[in-house]
């Protein structure tokens, strides 16, 4: 069997956790959780970093931080996987999906820009006593508060761009950037162009810690906020006195060791990633009408997970599997789910299906011997 994405755990990781249970610190607190906050946060570029237990709850953080509420919307592109649409849920704020580019499958900015400019209007809210400028939906009457670019499959959008059109309509940016520790702009690093960005640890990304998240931010203010809600909001660690509603978000000793020795690895496990991805494009490209996902001059993507299109996914899935070769297919668009199909979706021409009915992921893993890369090839091929 060759399997999509799993752990290369061939470093300190075993040193590390033996560490922590030597010690006894497996827990919640210990000095693995700050060395891996420390090592992520600088790695990307960004002054703080507060661990969680998964990449859902430290974006579900960042929202119900922000004061993004029951009603209030917020825009996620069509094209992600769920749970960046969750976390946004789970404040009972109301989600409106961008439609993606065809090409390179992240949020289309024409698309976004002209929603803002023709679907919203300019109001004042007060909050605290404050007059703020919001822009209402004009469908709904509710205000449009933040925005959620995702770095799909490690690759970006115009960040720039994005950036200045969420200034201009005063939305807060939360990067979604589970998929893309080792992606850059313009030579910054994901999740340091919002208020705040995530990263997810599961078992299937770039690294992982079996299961865990990184919030970055530049605001040591937020940063602070992070994690005393990750940690129940005890205002007093002696006392039981907790000064607000708090979540029980914290990574724990244990799965940060595991994170700190992959930290150690990742510049390793993106120069991998570079190059399977290199070895399929050049074993693929001009194969039938096998196309793969643009990459802009701008963007250095990590890679993380090879995933092309084709007309014929259906069968090409078929044959893998007949093989053992573990293959997806994409993410059903989030218009499409039951949950979300009567939620907004701005889109003149909805790629995302076709971008969904077409494209699939084939085995990454940094693992993945020569060998292996070979034989997922010559099973493709044999499709066409
Ligand atoms: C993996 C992932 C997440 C977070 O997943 P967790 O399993 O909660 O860490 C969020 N968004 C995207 C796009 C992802 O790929």
């Amino acid at each position: 069997m060759i399997p999509l994405s799993i752990p290369h755990l061939d470093g300190n990781e075993w040193e590390y956790v033996k560490d922590c249970i030597d010690t006894g610190w497996v827990s919640s607190a210990g000095a693995y959780v700050t060395r891996f906050e420390n090592m992520v946060a600088e790695f990307a570029g960004c002054k703080y970093g507060v661990a969680c237990v998964n990449g859902t709850s430290g974006l579900h953080l960042t929202m119900h931080m922000h004061d993004v509420k029951q009603g209030d919307h917020l825009i996620v592109p069509n094209i992600t996987f769920i749970a960046s649409a969750n976390a946004a849920s789970y404040t009972f704020a109301d989600p409106i999906f961008v439609d993606v580019d065809p090409n390179t499958w992240q949020m289309d900015l024409d698309l976004l820009e002209s929603f803002l400019e023709n679907n919203t209007e300019e109001k004042f809210e007060v909050v605290n006593g404050e007059k703020v400028k919001r822009f209402f939906f004009k469908a709904t009457g509710k205000p449009v508060k933040a925005i959620m670019p995702v770095h799909v499959l490690g690759n970006m959008c115009d960040m720039e761009r994005l950036v200045q059109i969420a200034d201009r309509f005063q939305l807060l940016v939360v990067e979604d950037a589970s998929e893309s520790l080792g992606s850059y702009f313009k030579g910054k690093h994901s999740g340091g162009f919002g208020k705040m960005g995530v990263f997810s640890f599961n078992g299937n990304k770039i690294i992982t810690t079996g299961g865990g998240g990184v919030i970055v931010t530049d605001d040591e203010g937020l940063a602070k906020r992070a994690k005393h809600l990750s940690t129940q909001a005890k205002a007093n660690p002696d006392t039981y006195f907790h000064d607000e509603i708090g979540f029980n978000y914290r990574l724990v000793n244990v799965l940060a060791a595991i994170g700190v020795a992959q930290m150690e690895q990742l510049p390793d496990f993106i120069k991998r990633k570079k190059k399977i991805d290199a070895f399929y494009r050049e074993a693929l490209g001009g194969i039938g009408d096998i196309k793969f996902q643009e990459v802009r001059e701008e963007v250095d993507p990590n890679c993380w997970l090879f995933t092309f299109a084709t007309s014929r996914q259906a069968e090409v899935l078929e044959k893998l599997k007949e093989n053992q070769i573990i293959a997806r297919p994409f993410w059903v668009p989030m218009n499409q789910l039951p949950m979300f199909k009567n939620n907004h979706y701005v889109t003149e021409h909805d790629y995302s299906k076709g971008v969904h009915a077409d494209s699939m992921s084939i085995p990454s893993s940094v693992n993945l011997s020569d060998a292996q890369l070979e034989k997922v090839t010559e099973v493709i091929k044999g499709c066409y």
